[in-house]
């Protein structure tokens, strides 16, 4: 891709790891390459000695591998760290087969947005190769007997097993707050007056009409986008808190001498990232509350300019009820700011998000369900992520309760699965 500024072409589409080699304190060489092509807007990476060395401390780098080295290790040892690296920093090198097996673009730094069907297409890719033996089949229940669990399939299979590891994410889980969920006593529909945004695949329906979305975070920000995108009539934000509205730094506005995180720069994020297992031992009320708040709802950087103008917002106040007219039309009354009024739409979509409850894990036998020991939203969790009753593992969102905000993302997953597969291994196999 030509850039304007510089009197050569520089092509984004590939990143550069700049690795250094050997103990040189004064070397600077690798920062500069770092800086010159970080700021032409090539996504960079760097092998650095330590976390504190220029090129670690730069804001450039996606991200810095720390590996020390001499300068007079075997070229075997070399090409092994190298391969290490590769793998370490390679996340997307997976969505980089995936794109090379499909030709289509590839996706390697944070400037690239990934579309949901390429997202989802890659899913499925995924699958097809790593996990091919998938069976599509609903747990529909899970009880204990004696040492072992007894499982029940929609299929009407039925079979024994030692251990059940539960990565029920977020089903069950959607969130729908009580003044809307008292206007439809039957549950919330996409086609009734009250939906969640779960419900939903295509917002055409929503074209010429006038919806009112609760929430701001993405689920929120992003569905309201869309709708005004599908041709709804008029879309407004109900937000809860006075600027509840907002929206991330894109990936160069990230603070400097904050360590990396898979959320952006923040000391608080790399601790929660990399070390979650400390998670556990804060008090269960700040461990729900850190649940909550940590990496709360705000907008990606890329839809801002989207909302701008297609949006309308109406935050600082907080629903008080909702009721649906004759002519089935919700009316939203608000409350706050020393006032209160009345929305009239079409349709409310609440864009709540979803809440951990091990009630809601209704494929849990009843005996399972009264011996597991929970607290902070969810069963209390070992290092290796195996509850207070020997067999059963929890990751994702179910897992957030013991080991952090960190669980509720599909990064989570990196910290949790090998802690997980090594303990079921150990325990089990
Ligand atoms: C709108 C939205 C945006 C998000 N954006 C991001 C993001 O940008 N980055 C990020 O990291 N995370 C994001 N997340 C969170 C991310 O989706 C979750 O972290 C991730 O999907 C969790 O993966 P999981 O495998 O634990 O659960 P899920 O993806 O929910 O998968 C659970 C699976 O278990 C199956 N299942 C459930 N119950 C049963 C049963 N009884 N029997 C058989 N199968 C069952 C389900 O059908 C499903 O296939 C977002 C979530 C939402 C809702």
């Amino acid at each position: 891709m030509a850039s304007s500024a510089v009197p050569f072409a520089v092509d984004r589409s590939v990143s550069a790891l700049v690795v250094k080699i050997g103990h040189y304190s004064l070397h600077h060489g690798g920062v500069g390459a770092i800086r010159s092509l970080g700021r032409l807007g090539v996504p960079m990476y760097a092998v650095t000695e330590d976390r504190w060395t220029p090129a670690a401390l730069s804001r450039y780098p996606a991200r810095a591998v720390v590996w020390p080295t001499t300068g007079s290790e075997r070229p075997e040892r070399l090409v092994e760290g190298l391969l290490r690296i590769g793998r370490a920093i390679g996340r997307p090198a997976v969505l980089l087969d995936f794109c090379h097996a499909m030709g289509g673009p590839r996706y390697e730094s944070d400037w690239g947005l990934i579309p949901v069907e390429t997202f989802s297409a890659y899913g499925l890719w995924f699958q097809e190769r790593l996990v091919p033996e998938l069976e599509r089949v609903r747990v529909v229940s899970v009880d204990r007997r004696g040492g072992r669990f007894e499982l029940k399939l929609d299929s009407g299979e039925q079979f024994t097993a030692r251990a059940v590891v539960v990565a029920s994410g977020l089903s069950g889980l959607a969130h729908l707050p009580h003044e809307l969920a008292a206007a439809v006593p039957d549950g919330p529909a996409p086609g009734g007056p009250v939906s969640h945004s779960s419900h939903h695949r295509d917002l055409g329906r929503f074209q010429g009409r006038e919806v009112v979305v609760v929430g701001a975070g993405q689920s929120a920000l992003e569905s309201a986008v869309l709708l005004a995108e599908a041709g709804a009539a008029a879309v407004r934000v109900v937000a809860r808190g006075p600027r509840a509205v907002a929206f991330g730094s894109p990936p160069d506005h990230q603070p400097r001498l904050r360590p990396e995180s898979p959320f952006g720069r923040a000391w608080s994020l790399y601790a929660l990232s990399y070390h979650a297992v400390g998670f556990r031992r804060l008090p269960a009320p700040a461990r729900e509350y850190l649940v909550r708040r940590v990496l709360g709802p705000k907008g990606a950087w890329w839809l801002r300019d989207r909302f701008a103008g297609r949006v309308r917002v109406t935050q600082g106040r907080r629903i008080s009820r909702v009721t649906v007219r004759a002519d089935g039309r919700p009316v939203v009354g608000l409350h706050g700011g020393g006032r209160v009024g009345e929305l009239a739409a079409d349709h409310v979509m609440a864009a709540t998000g979803y809440r951990m409850s091990v009630a809601a894990l209704d494929f849990l036998g009843p005996g399972l369900h009264s011996e597991l020991v929970t607290g902070a939203g969810g069963p209390w969790l070992d290092a290796g992520y195996g509850s207070s009753v020997p067999g059963p593992y929890f990751t994702g969102l179910p897992a957030a309760a013991s080991f952090g905000p960190v669980m509720r993302f599909v990064c989570g997953t990196e910290y949790a699965s090998p802690r997980l597969a090594k303990a079921v291994a150990t325990t089990h196999g």
